[in-house]
């Protein structure tokens, strides 16, 4: 099954994500495919341009207004098609319900510029996972603001990509064994040892499937990052081996708060981490090769991306707009390369 996302149309799929949300509160259901959604562009655009931004719900603080701003400001140039959270959207404990004002002070009232009025894809990240989870994947969020599609893991196909996102949370071991004062909602994901089965075959299928010419997967946990928080042990080994036997061009992320671009040197993957929407932790960063770490910028900020058939074209700005890095990479030359 597949949904032609746009703007306008939102409402009328809503029904049918619905019945799938309901569908999808028994994870077992994982394992009859990952609910796709289709999102064609605008026509005579060439290329699929959207921005990255993860990190971010803190009701405007820690300089998310001005990131938010600036976001403004790149999508009316780059006339974006959407919008890619990688997670961790309400700080500190995720959002309390349907009804938390949360949602309008961290989201609604401040992503509010023309050009931001676009779907937003989001994944969950942990601090989501400290909330009530089912809120944010609930459909209500999307009659307060049709830009809301929040889903533990889908696929999104667009005329030039087809996106992975991937619920990393519940991989990272660490929040059952020691999680410490914080309490995590894991309703729908136990039991766990089949969750991440089922979701791994499942994304594996998908990729495996894919005849798109780019695929990018998006989740919350870095698998490759000289941030505070660092790799992910458990998705180096479980996710990465996916992606590697499936060509993913790029791996996208938050969760360390930061900018950061790493290229894989053995299997050319780019790992880009956008995890700067609101704080930051300044001056902490691990050692790392640097042949492969082509940016890490230890402040507040966003990624654009703007994807044709056959380039790509990523650019990391910083909380007042400034361009901090650009990186552009051809279809072609990679697969001759
Ligand atoms: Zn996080």
């Amino acid at each position: 099954m597949a949904w032609c996302l746009n703007q306008h149309m939102l409402s009328s799929v809503i029904i049918a994500v619905s019945v799938l949300l309901c569908l999808l509160s028994n994870h077992s259901s994982i394992a009859e495919k990952l609910p796709r959604f289709e999102h064609h562009l605008k026509p005579q655009q060439q290329s699929l341009n959207f921005l990255v931004v993860g990190d971010w719900g803190r009701k405007g603080n820690y300089n998310q207004s001005l990131v938010a701003h600036q976001m403004g400001i790149v999508g009316k140039n780059l006339n974006i098609e959407f919008v890619v959270s990688t997670g961790d959207n309400f700080y500190d404990d995720g959002l309390k319900g349907v009804d938390d004002p949360a949602f309008y002070e961290s989201f609604v009232d401040i992503y509010t510029a023309p050009s931001l009025q676009q779907i937003w894809y989001n994944v969950l990240g942990n601090h989501d996972y400290r909330g009530d989870v089912e809120a944010q994947l609930s459909p209500i969020l999307r009659q307060k603001d049709n830009r809301w599609v929040c889903l533990r893991s889908f696929i999104l196909d667009t005329d030039n990509v087809e996106f992975f996102f991937v619920d990393t949370t519940p991989f990272v071991e660490e929040y059952f064994t020691d999680p410490g004062k914080h309490t995590y909602d894991w309703k729908g994901v136990l039991p766990l040892e089949s969750y991440r089965a089922e979701l791994l075959k499942e994304v594996d299928s998908a990729l495996v499937q894919s005849t798109a010419k780019w695929k990018i997967v998006v989740a919350h946990h870095p698998i490759k990052s000289a941030g505070p928080h660092g790799n992910t042990q458990e998705l180096e080994e479980q996710l990465l081996p996916i992606l590697k036997s499936n060509n993913v061009d790029a791996y996208i992320n938050g969760h360390d708060h930061c900018l950061e671009h790493i290229i894989d040197k053995e299997s050319g993957i780019h790992f880009f981490t956008s995890g700067g929407g609101s704080k930051t932790w300044g001056g902490d960063i691990k050692p790392w090769d640097p042949k492969e770490l082509k940016l890490y910028h230890d402040g507040q900020g966003f990624v654009s991306m703007q994807i044709s058939k056959t380039n790509a074209s990523i650019v990391f700005y910083d909380v007042f707009g400034k361009v901090l890095h650009t990186w552009s990479m051809s279809k072609k030359l990679k697969e001759a390369a």
